[in-house]
């Protein structure tokens, strides 16, 4: 299991009162004791539980979810109620926890002992009735959670808590995330736009601005002997063409250039504590920089392609949301195999019922998707203010399953936006030498695309090999987000009366809480 995760820990809090006698709760907290210690030693669950105990009294509830929410390494909190616990006594502490929550709907035995069960087992076995007790806290309070209902030994209700775990640990990571923008939004451009003061009162990070003055020091600090030692990476890394390793060459300077682009991006991420950024192929410096040399010859492809790989979130003409997102999706999947990128619909495919869509950008998709090892070319890039041949990583995704994801400001709220999609084989691009992936989303091109386009959904989008539906539900439950998810069972019918109803429920959502 991945190492990702070791800063941080979820909490585990059960329910019990006093009414059954000391000896009950003891042994309340010594079932607990011995779930909690199989559900972290069952290696399925990729964030520590730490058992808090009994809680007993509305004083030790509050106490508990006081210190959890005081906590940083605690990304959540996990409660069950092993007895019948009065829900009022949860009301306080749970006004106190704006972490996330996830209710577990379990029992410490898996089967009625039918020849021996009295009376006494049951005052001690009630999670039957005491989950109902809690949940219905919950409900009354309005609050966000997840409830997991199961045995707590099955993997598959494990599955669940893992999910959830994943997502709050990035919950966590989003709480103090830096998105640094290199230029603004591209001129015009609405959906990938919003509400930043919004975003960091809702969803956590914040989004900064930095003039390419600011860049062009880091710039200039970056030393030639550290890109010459980059450039030898480069070529260890990936598959090239020998011509590429000629240091007198055109092709060569270009790799060069891209490897001091991404020093000097690095550099400057490291330094503001970021943990993503954007650019902008109008904004790049020294617009003489061909005959200066100083700033980006062209935009900065391959920095991004690699900062990617990193974890760094990305977003392409500014777009921070998807930037965030993306950084969102990389933390989550962590120590997971299939990979993760940003992109972007770049052209249709009309072929009947295998309809797709090619997805690629400009030069940034991040190789974690890549189907196998990438090859750095260079080579012409006639877009934006500068037009140069430049260096990128080029590849096709894994054929398989994913699921992408994007969010849009619908003035007043956000929505998160989740298409299941299949990537199938693309036909070869020998002239358009960039990385791509090729989708169909579900459950057809014709209803996938059109759903997405009915709910505003961007061109970016974030996409997973690794993650479900259920880690957006997560996330947008935990967020508080409107949630849309066109999935194999999706119509145009019923995804508009899904548009109509939460407009209306959004509208009376914060009157009812
Ligand atoms: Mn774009």
């Amino acid at each position: 299991m991945t190492k990702a995760f070791d800063n941080y820990e979820v909490w585990f809090v059960t329910g019990a009162q006093l009414l059954y006698g000391g000896d009950a709760v003891v042994q309340v907290d010594g079932h607990s004791t011995k779930m909690v210690d199989g559900m972290n030693e069952s290696g399925l669950l990729p964030v520590k539980v730490v058992y808090k105990g009994t809680a007993n009294s509305s004083e030790e509830v509050s106490q508990v979810m006081g210190a959890a929410q005081a906590d940083p390494r605690c990304v959540g909190v996990i409660t069950w109620m092993h007895t019948f616990s009065p829900a009022k006594m949860w009301i306080h502490g749970l006004q106190k926890l704006s972490k996330p929550l996830l209710h577990f709907h379990t029992q410490f035995n898996e089967e009625i002992p039918w020849d021996t069960m009295d009376m006494d087992f049951m005052n001690l076995n009630q999670s039957a009735h005491g989950d109902r007790e809690f949940g219905h806290i919950l409900a009354r309070m309005r609050k966000n959670h997840k409830t997991v209902v199961g045995y707590w030994k099955d993997p598959a209700t494990l599955g669940h808590i893992a999910v959830w775990e994943r997502v709050a640990a990035a919950w966590a990571d989003a709480q103090d995330m830096r998105i640094i923008r290199f230029g603004d939004q591209m001129n015009n451009v609405a959906v990938t736009d919003g509400d930043k003061v919004e975003a960091e009162m809702r969803l956590g990070y914040h989004v900064d601005y930095m003039p390419f003055s600011d860049v062009l020091c880091y710039f200039d600090a970056v030393k030639d002997e550290d890109v010459d030692g980059l450039v030898k990476e480069y070529f260890t890394l990936y598959d090239h063409a020998p011509a590429l390793e000629d240091s007198g060459s055109l092709e060569y300077r270009k790799v060069w250039n891209s490897a001091k682009a991404e020093l000097t991006l690095r550099a400057v991420l490291k330094d503001k504590g970021a943990k993503g950024f954007t650019t902008n192929f109008d904004d790049l410096g020294d617009y003489n920089v061909e005959k200066t040399g100083h700033g980006f010859d062209q935009i900065p492809g391959l920095a991004s392609q690699r900062l990617m790989a990193e974890g760094y979130g990305f977003g392409a003409e500014g777009d921070w949301k998807s930037a965030a997102l993306c950084r969102t999706v990389w933390f989550m999947t962590q120590g997971l195999e299939g990979g993760c990128s940003f992109l972007e619909d770049y052209t249709l495919n009309f072929a009947g019922g295998k309809s797709s869509i090619l997805q690629a950008h400009m030069l940034e998709v991040c190789p974690l998707i890549a189907s196998a090892r990438p090859k750095l070319e260079v080579h012409h890039l006639g877009i934006g203010i500068r037009k140069t041949p430049t260096a990128r990583l080029v590849f096709t995704s894994k054929v398989g399953c994913g699921v992408t994801a994007t969010v849009v400001d619908m003035g007043g709220r956000f929505r998160l936006v989740v298409n299941d999609v299949q990537c199938i084989e693309p036909k070869p691009l020998p002239k358009l030498p960039v990385a791509s992936a090729l989708w169909i989303p579900m459950p057809s091109f014709e209803v996938g695309a059109g759903a997405w386009i009915m709910a505003g959904g961007t061109h970016h989008s974030c996409f997973s090999y690794d993650i479900t539906p259920e880690y957006w539900e997560d996330y947008a439950e935990i967020a508080d987000i409107e949630y849309l998810h066109i999935d194999k069972d999706t119509t145009i019918e019923s995804f508009k009366k899904d548009l109509r109803m939460n407009e209306v429920y959004y509208l009376l959502n914060k009157a009812l809480k």
